[in-house]
């Protein structure tokens, strides 16, 4: 287990630190898979730095406050080139022979990260400098931060987490199609990333992690020796840095960063210069606000005049129509921009944008183009933008809901949906269709296969041949994954279904209460709003959903066709023991694994929470428990250990 654990932790460190993986995806994956099952036959030689806690949920209550040992500081800002040369001056004045280290400025956001004898103890945001909050398990999720470092060190560590562009566009594409509003930026995404309660959701969003400080008292003696002791503790630095006492050196450095600023595989918003040796910056040291060591030039963010030729607008699979305008072409960061996203209806109607009008395009979050504003001094009077009221796709009436900014085609039938939607329906968090993905979808409607989604379930093999780069073999498994999704438990099915507001978890919950997909689908609102945690907005969605014809023809065709409709997941039955309860689970239990105890406590009908609080009903300690136990004994909430749970 200890090499696997290695050889593992050294497999992703190549692949999210260095970036320069030296074995297959799937063999990562076979040697993962050893590890768990070792594991789980012997849970109580788990490694401490064994990958597989970087995964597995917690649905944690809140975050704690964390008080910094040493406070994090800002920096200040630098617009010009004769900012710079003040600031150069003003060093100078000071240290003539002082040399200086310029680094790329991260768009993310600040991370405290705090190691005891090498152990991963505390990772924690910015907050105002003195006291942020706790995020340590959040972080666990973020692969290229080590769990564990190679030296016993007790060290504290800052730097920057962002979201990777890449991550942030298939993000932002996703929040789209499901209804839900964009992120502005990946800033701001990896923001609300590190906020989630629902830990799994921040392992399924690649973020990663530049690391640009040692804010615990270090034995280097420069700011390029502590990036260098930092990358080689495992953690990922940014290559990019330059070393010189010139401004005309780091100003040519700004202009060449400020060139590839587009390429970069993430959002910059600048260049940090700072004094590079430690003793300078001890001498100089801090004003109120910020070290008078650093200064942080900031680029000026790009926009560009261009003219709003046309609007196009596109369905998605939920039915919402985003508008695209047509622009005339602009250079904009590096790239020709001709097309930009105008968001949705409520925001053209917002900033009044018509056609004609010369509009600011800038690069949300550097990348996805967006139209800002309109140069009202170059509008010559035009007639307000034409709102569509049928769909472009099927010509179906197009509705603005009160609590939606964006316009929907309702029409279950539309072509432009269904296409999008049977993509949704085999994708792996629905019925998990392997092999039927986007192309094959597309082949699938091009050629008039599939139109709906029981078409899925009455292909045969035959008609798989047919398609384009199909052969027996394959269109074999296909038709083999196919019926195998027959068996599904219902969840799966009605995630699939796109219903809006219904999400994956969402599924599970209505699945296991109501058992069965017609029962559902004629259960009132009101048993539905009952379900812990859903509420009115789902309740209401499902009904309209159900109460349409096409939907009832949709079940009883699926249902012909051998589609399982019932739920095959685990029931919890409303007298379990320890239903309704809220439990928190802390210290280390020696039989169980966290996640199998939870697993225990969720069968015996618990809520188990990530901690401890006047709601808590229950604490389960195993040995070494900390603050939550305290917690828990202030509060008066009662303790049990493992034997109890076991017992139980
Ligand atoms: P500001 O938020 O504009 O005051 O800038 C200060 C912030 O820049 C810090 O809190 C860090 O989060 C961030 N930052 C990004 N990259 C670096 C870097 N290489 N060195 C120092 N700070 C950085
Ligand atoms: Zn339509």
């Amino acid at each position: 287990m200890k090499e696997l654990v290695a050889l593992l932790n050294q497999y992703a460190k190549e692949y999210y630190t260095e970036d320069n993986p030296t074995v297959s995806d799937s063999d990562y994956d076979k040697l993962y898979r050893e590890l768990v099952e070792l594991e789980t036959a012997h849970p109580d030689l788990v490694q401490a730095d064994s990958p597989t806690h970087r995964v597995g949920g917690l649905i944690l209550e809140g975050f704690e406050k964390y008080e910094h040992e040493y406070p994090l500081y800002s920096l200040q800002d630098a617009f010009s080139r004769e900012e710079l040369d003040t600031f150069d001056q003003r060093i100078k004045a000071e240290f003539p022979q002082a040399s200086y280290m310029a680094e790329l400025k991260i768009d993310g956001l600040s991370v405290s990260l705090t190691y005891v004898d090498g152990r991963l103890q505390v990772g924690a945001t910015r907050g105002d400098g003195s006291i942020g909050e706790n995020i340590t398990e959040n972080l666990k999720r973020v692969q290229d931060i080590p769990l564990q470092l190679d030296k016993p060190l007790t060290i504290t560590v800052r730097g920057e987490c962002y979201l990777p562009r890449k991550e942030f566009e298939r993000l932002n594409n996703e929040r789209q199609e499901s209804g839900q509003t964009e992120f502005a930026n990946p800033r701001n995404a990896a923001a609300g990333t590190l906020r989630q309660l629902d830990t799994s959701v921040v392992a399924e969003r690649k973020l990663a992690t530049f690391l640009y400080q040692e804010a615990s008292p270090t034995e280097r003696a420069t700011q390029d020796e502590v990036l260098k002791e930092v990358a080689d503790l495992g953690f990922s630095v940014n290559p990019r840095r330059l070393i010189t006492s010139s401004m005309d050196a780091i100003w040519d450095f700004i202009q060449e960063v400020g060139r590839d600023r587009d390429h970069l595989a993430y959002d910059i918003d600048g260049v940090v210069i700072k004094v590079n040796s430690l003793a300078m910056q001890e001498e100089l040291g801090f004003t109120v606000k910020a070290p008078r060591w650093a200064v942080a030039y900031k680029f000026p963010a790009e926009e560009k005049e261009a003219e709003l030729l046309s609007v196009d607008w596109q369905v998605g699979r939920t039915g919402v129509v985003t508008p695209t305008a047509n622009l005339s072409p602009v250079q904009l960061a590096g790239t020709t921009v001709s097309r930009a996203t105008l968001h949705n209806v409520d925001y053209i109607a917002e900033k009044d944008i018509r056609i004609g009008d010369t509009v600011l395009v800038y690069k949300a979050g550097d990348i996805i183009p967006a139209v800002l504003s309109v140069v009202e001094s170059k509008r010559d009077s035009q007639e307000v933008m034409p709102i569509p009221e049928t769909c472009p796709s099927c010509g179906g009436d197009l509705l603005h809901y009160e609590d939606e900014v964006a316009l929907r085609c309702i029409n279950a039938s539309c072509p432009a949906q269904l296409k999008e939607r049977l993509i949704h329906f085999a994708s792996r968090d629905a019925m998990n269709i392997t092999g039927l993905g986007p192309s094959v979808v597309e082949k699938l409607f091009t050629s008039d296969l599939v139109s709906d989604i029981p078409a899925i379930f009455q292909l045969t093999i035959a008609d798989l041949v047919t398609l384009e780069g199909f052969q027996e073999k394959s269109a074999t498994k296909l038709y083999e994954a196919i019926q195998a999704a027959k068996q599904n438990s219902a969840e799966k099915l009605l995630f699939g279904l796109g219903i809006r507001h219904v999400g994956a978890k969402a599924s599970k919950q209505l699945m296991e209460a109501f058992e069965n997909l017609q029962a559902l689908s004629q259960a009132d609102e009101e048993a539905i709003a009952a379900i812990d945690g859903l509420g009115l907005v789902i309740a209401k969605s499902l009904r309209d959903y159900f109460a349409t014809e096409n939907a009832r023809l949709l079940l009883s065709e699926l249902e012909q066709d051998g589609v399982n409709l019932s739920y095959l997941g685990k029931k919890v039955s409303a007298d379990a023991a320890l239903s309704g309860q809220i439990v928190v689970l802390t210290g280390k239990l020696e039989h169980l694994k966290r996640s199998e105890a939870k697993a225990k406590l969720e069968e015996l009908g618990a809520k188990v929470t990530g901690s401890v609080s006047k709601k808590t009903n229950l604490v389960v300690a195993g040995s070494d428990a900390g603050s939550k136990l305290a917690k828990a004994q202030e509060l008066g909430i009662p303790v049990v250990d493992e034997e109890w749970l076991l017992t139980l």
